[in-house]
């Protein structure tokens, strides 16, 4: 389902690589704060079942993270860009992308940007291939 929107977003994402940036004077934690958040997290906690979408917890905690970081405010994302998960999950969901992200960084350090640009969207379009072939 939608691995070329994913592989797009994914090379997205690798040019916002330094995190959610801000797009109005408001900063992230106080975006958070907003009604449109709130709601937006409560709609898609309701539509998960109140449930963690990676353990299947009912009565942890619950949060929503955002599979990548867009240049857009935090519940203007395509809806498939969320995930509801429990404080445990996203922890480690989030400890494993920051892993793969610095591991990613530490391979393309060395190649000149003008090839990075060429090969970028190959690349994410290959690293989505790979993850469906293990799921
Ligand atoms: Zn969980």
């Amino acid at each position: 389902m939608g691995y070329l929107t994913d592989a797009m977003s994914a090379f997205h994402a690798l040019s916002n690589l330094r995190g959610p940036e801000s797009v109005s004077d408001m900063t992230y934690s106080e975006k958070l704060k907003d009604p449109r958040w709130q709601r937006l997290r409560l709609e898609l906690m309701e539509a998960a079942g109140w449930m963690c979408q990676e353990c299947g917890s009912l009565t942890k905690t619950l949060e929503i993270h955002h599979i990548v970081y867009l240049r857009c405010d935090p519940w203007d994302y395509p809806r498939h860009l969320y995930q509801v998960l429990c404080c445990d999950c996203h922890d480690e969901r989030q400890e494993l992308t920051d892993k793969a992200v610095g591991a990613l960084r530490l391979a393309i350090a060395k190649v000149h940007t003008q090839i990075l640009v060429r090969r970028v969207q190959d690349i994410c379009a290959q690293a989505m291939l790979a993850i469906e072939f293990q799921s």
